[in-house]
């Protein structure tokens, strides 16, 4: 079969027309069919309703050539998906043993009964290819009819994802006459907006087909997807590693990890692998550094401790921040978050000390507006403070300064 150039999600489902849930299912599928290359033309949304079902169908049959169901798979009476599907296609449904035998061996694991509608639920479009449920009882189904592919998913996202990702897609791309290997790497970048990161690689977006990239942004960071597809595994990780240093050579100074690490957990690897001792004294973020840096294994061997300063009283007394510059600068100050740096670093006798002090708002503080942010940084030898002015609610803010925390002292060490 040549390569479906026209695909449709349909999602069955009254709940998602009454606006009880949100149809993920159709992002999802749309995702990963946009990364092996086929075009998604129509989302159609459609109640637990055979006639309007049976309607959808015949429109998506004049505009589509694979067409992929969600929901509707269930034993109860209003999952009718299947049953109208087969009945469309003049085909009749069969018991398929192997799901049979899933479904009991499920009921027998969970000491439960089997009611006959669940024996329903084996039931697959005949000459169908069947799409094992790990995370549930329901098969999907990939059909071949006529010129068209249909493939049948269940509704629940964590039975549809991986039956998606393991069962269908290699399939589909099997049918689709593709030996292709489809590769992806994530790119996180942190210190550089969405816009500025798209606008550096303009270019190299432009002409990217394989690997394609994708840039998301989340959270105040931004990544990069670059997803290669080729015969050969060994050429597509060529493609990814080539396009990879062209993009590293523009904005390298803001990469920090691939795939699904995050900002204090390279922290944490860089300070163990450094042999290097932190310690924190926070104001404004409350302890939310401290508590991300010790929600990691192994923390004992880098986190020295750390003091939530959030008075004068304890920045001045625990922290030795000097009267004068409390009195003179104010606590959300350079100078305030200098001694805090300094302050904890001797008292915990870390090799790092670092510093938070600012106004998270959503008040002004000492004349200062939210978002105002004193990070300091004390090492032998080295002191560093920076200054910020974020945007954005109290969290938000908050999380920001840890994040750039993490960051500061990964950029240290990288100079060492
Ligand atoms: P079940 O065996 O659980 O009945 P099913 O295949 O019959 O599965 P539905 O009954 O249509 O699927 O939906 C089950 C649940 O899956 C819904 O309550 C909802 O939480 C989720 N769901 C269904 N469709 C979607 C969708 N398009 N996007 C996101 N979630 C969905
Ligand atoms: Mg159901």
């Amino acid at each position: 079969m040549e390569i479906a150039k026209k695909a449709e999600i349909i999602a069955v489902g009254s709940e998602l027309l009454l606006g009880q849930i949100a149809n993920t299912n159709a992002q999802f599928i749309s995702k990963e069919l946009a990364e092996i290359g086929v075009n998604v033309f129509y989302h159609t949304a459609v109640g637990d309703n055979p006639e309007r079902l049976k309607q959808v169908i015949r429109t998506a049959e004049e505009r589509s050539d694979l067409i992929i169901f969600s929901g509707g798979l269930g034993p109860t009476k209003d999952d009718l998906t299947k049953e109208t599907i087969a009945n469309t296609m003049g085909r009749p449904l069969v018991l398929n043993d192997e799901a049979f035998r899933s479904i009991e061996e499920y009921f027998a694991k969970t000491k439960r009964t089997m009611s006959p509608n669940n024996r329903k639920q084996a039931l697959v479009i005949e000459g169908s290819d069947v799409l094992a449920n790990h995370f549930g009882m329901a098969p999907g189904m990939l059909a071949e009819h006529g010129s068209r592919l249909y493939m049948l998913l269940p509704g629940p996202p964590s039975e549809l994802r991986p039956m998606f990702e393991n069962e269908a897609k290699p399939l589909l791309l099997k049918k689709l006459g593709s030996n292709e290997k489809i590769v992806s790497t994530v790119l996180r970048f942190f210190g550089i907006g969405e816009s500025q990161l798209e606008a550096d690689l303009e270019d190299i977006i432009d002409a990217q087909t394989n690997p394609t990239i994708a840039p998301l942004a989340a959270d105040g960071e931004v990544t990069l997807r670059l997803t290669a597809k080729h015969a050969d595994e060994k050429e597509t990780e060529r493609l990814l590693k080539e396009t990879e240093a062209s993009i590293l050579e523009r904005v390298g100074e803001f990469f920090y990890g691939y795939d699904d690490t995050s900002l204090v957990k390279e922290l944490s690897k860089a300070c163990r692998q450094n042999g290097i001792t932190i310690s924190s004294a926070e104001s404004f973020t409350g302890g939310l550094f401290s508590e991300w840096v010790t929600d990691l294994s192994g923390a004992s061997q880098l986190f020295a401790g750390g003091v939530v300063c959030y008075s004068d009283s304890v920045k001045q007394h625990v922290l030795g921040v000097k009267a004068e510059t409390l009195a003179d600068s104010g606590a959300v100050s350079k100078e305030c978050a200098r001694e805090l740096a300094a302050g904890v670093r001797k008292l915990t006798g870390s090799d790092i000390g670092i510093s938070f002090t600012g106004v998270a708002g959503p008040d002004p503080q000492e004349g200062h507006a939210p978002g105002r942010v004193f990070i300091g940084i004390s090492a032998e030898g080295k002191e560093e403070v920076h200054e910020f002015n974020f945007a954005g609610s109290r969290t938000g803010i908050r999380k920001r300064a840890a994040k750039y925390g993490c960051h500061l002292i990964l950029k240290m060490l990288d100079q060492k």
